[in-house]
């Protein structure tokens, strides 16, 4: 399909230095001294700030697809925002504007429109989505604090890049704050880019997206991208026991706890239509190889 541009493709190059420079000091791993123990925070921090994304911008703020207290709410929006991805109320804004626009004119990162690379990380570097879109999050813009971190969203990865830098010197810094982070970056940005292009359609929704278990398993359970857009208001991506969502297995650990609660799952009538989109499919595959 031809790309269908509706929106003003600049990039502001000025405040988005930050970004093309954290990738250039992430090289610095190849130079800084090496240890696995350093490989393992690079990852143990990409899963556990990929579940501040996922578990806490997306399905609790954008979605609030299950609750909790207010503390731990804001810890949430905490670990969120140490993955340099914004504030948690620009990400729910237009994270909201993108289910309501999905693949339509007004969706500021649809690939099936605009291509893969304004999708994957263009959007977030235009002056266009610079702003947060307040009338969007009026349920969330009501905590001061959320305001505050919104506005102070780079102090968490300030702090954690600090942090790494006190207690390990240099290299633990390039390795649990640089690549881990642009790894982070790539990962969460495939769901955006990569996940209404490549995989399975079980729900008819009105995008493009797809089920992937390759993105499922980078983003913690956010590859089954279909399901989500067809009951966005679901807990849980994965509707099936086959369908790994690292996320939703924390959060029901965090229920245990008592830390969450009331965690929102699909209905019966969205799994029976998927079986009885099955049993046609299977019908249909009979008769073609009859
Ligand atoms: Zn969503
Ligand atoms: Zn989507």
């Amino acid at each position: 399909m031809d790309k269908v541009v509706d929106h003003d493709h600049r990039i502001h190059w000025a405040v988005s230095l930050p970004f093309f420079g954290v990738h250039l000091v992430a090289l610095a791993a190849l130079v800084v001294p090496f240890h696995w123990a350093y490989v393992g925070v690079a990852v143990g921090l990409y899963y556990l700030r990929m579940f501040g994304i996922t578990a806490g911008y997306h399905r609790y703020f954008a979605h609030r697809t299950f609750k909790t207290s207010r503390v731990f709410q804001f810890l949430l929006a905490w670990l969120g925002a140490s993955s340099a991805q914004k504030g948690v109320l620009w990400w729910s804004a237009h994270h909201r504007n993108h289910h309501k626009y999905s693949d339509l004119p007004g969706d500021a990162h649809s690939p099936v429109r605009e291509g893969f690379w304004w999708s994957h990380v263009g959007w977030i570097l235009a002056p266009r989505y610079e702003e947060t879109e307040w009338d969007r999050v009026t349920d969330l813009s009501k905590f001061a604090e959320l305001r505050w971190l919104n506005r102070y969203h780079l102090v968490p990865p300030f702090v954690l890049a600090l942090g790494l830098l006190l207690i390990g010197g240099w290299p633990l810094m390039i390795w649990g704050f640089f690549v881990s982070t642009v790894l982070l970056w790539h990962g969460t940005f495939t769901i955006n880019s990569l996940s209404h292009v490549f995989g399975s359609r079980r729900y008819q929704t009105t995008d493009d997206s797809r089920n992937n278990v390759v993105l499922a398993l980078l983003t913690m359970g956010e590859g089954w991208h279909n399901n989500h857009h067809h009951y966005m208001s679901s807990v849980n991506q994965g509707f099936y026991w086959w369908e790994i969502d690292m996320s939703y297995y924390i959060l029901r650990l965090l229920e245990r706890l008592g830390l969450v609660w009331d965690l929102r799952t699909p209905p019966q009538s969205v799994l029976v239509l998927r079986q009885a989109q099955d049993e046609r499919l299977a019908i249909a595959r009979w008769w073609t190889s009859g």
